[in-house]
């Protein structure tokens, strides 16, 4: 594999220690900038012994929460706050976060669907081969905080895969649980591969993901929660000074885990109208219940197309635009799950 292109003006090497605020500057010629670059802000912060964990957010321009809640860790920590390396990156994909997009404007791709990337490709893929050559085999540990963003609403929540390796398993799902969520989830891959998890995951990082809210809000209580669970997570994994906070310290009982792992758990409008959620997130729903319906703003005396559960379960995703065509997901039924998952 032929090497980045990609220059950080920050120094990535063991050796160099403190705190270093700068950018990876990613080539990218345009007609108004045939020599331009496009920076991406990192933060490196090093102090002595420690794990090193890279944090991100932005992965999808549309999704906000994470992106605040690290941008403020940037201003806040000091070298003296940390035990080890913490690599902060608020916003991997800033055309697509100033355009309020998921996509990246600049090449049209989904950035979680360009690993393990291409050093030769565009910014999306070049970036992504970034993460995967140089970021990810130098960390311990890799979160990726998401939301549902503007197309889907989601319970806030800490996921993950289930891994085939059984102690790589198990590291994830403590961290998921300091993440301090009442529920935390097992998703399966249903629209695509090439995803920054697997591709970490496949590297044997200890992968941390979040689904924090929906749309393009940065809800009060959802922003409160992101940021204490993150600060707690980063005290579980020893990059951060302090004492971790126990679940019932927190006033949370033992972690809920569901999961989503058939692709029936995944529910998908059957035909293109005005969409109507007839259940709250976080509300349990039985087989055969009506999850929402699809209306025809041209035909008000047609009757709407029902989207059913499949299965008794509890909502944690549902539709965010109401507008929605053949074939978008509409709704995330999950299910409890056996603890023997994890064994
Ligand atoms: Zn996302």
């Amino acid at each position: 594999m032929s090497e980045t292109q990609i220059h950080s003006t920050v120094d990535l090497a063991a050796t160099a220690t403190g705190k270093q605020c700068g950018h990876l500057s990613i080539p990218y010629s345009h007609n108004l900038g045939g020599w331009a670059n496009l920076p991406v802000p990192i933060c490196v912060i090093r102090n002595g012994a420690g794990p090193a964990v890279l944090l991100m957010a932005g992965n999808h321009g549309d999704e906000y929460p994470g992106q605040v809640a690290i941008q403020r860790l940037w201003r806040q920590l000091t070298p003296d706050d940390v035990a080890g390396t913490l690599i902060l990156m608020p916003c991997l994909n800033p055309p697509a976060a100033k355009a309020s997009t998921r996509l990246s404007p600049l090449d049209g791709r989904n950035f979680n669907r360009c690993f393990p990337g291409n050093p030769n490709g565009s910014v999306s893929e070049m970036l992504a081969h970034y993460l995967t050559t140089v970021l990810f085999p130098m960390s311990e540990y890799v979160i990726d905080l998401h939301t549902g963003g503007r197309s889907m609403g989601f319970l806030p929540c800490a996921h993950m895969h289930l891994v085939p390796d059984l102690r790589q398993r198990e590291r994830m799902r403590r961290a998921a649980e300091a993440f301090l969520t009442e529920v935390t989830f097992l998703y399966a891959d249903v629209a695509g591969t090439g995803l920054l998890p697997t591709e970490a995951e496949r590297q044997g990082k200890i992968v941390i993901t979040t689904e924090m809210g929906g749309a393009e809000m940065v809800p009060a209580g959802i922003h409160r929660q992101c940021q204490a669970g993150l600060r707690n997570v980063l005290v579980h994994c020893g990059v951060l000074r302090g004492k971790e906070l126990a679940r019932a310290e927190a006033g949370l009982g033992p972690a809920r885990w569901v999961q989503s792992l058939d692709r029936a758990d995944y529910r998908f409008a059957p035909e293109s109208g005005l969409y109507e959620n007839c259940v709250d997130l976080g509300e349990p729903v039985k087989a055969g219940d009506l999850l929402g319906q699809v209306h025809y703003i041209e035909q008000p005396s047609r009757e709407p197309a029902p989207v059913l559960a499949h299965a008794d379960g509890l909502l944690v995703a549902n539709r965010g635009p109401s507008i929605v065509g053949q074939g978008d997901c509409v709704a995330c039924v999950a299910h409890d799950v056996d603890p023997s998952l994890f064994a």
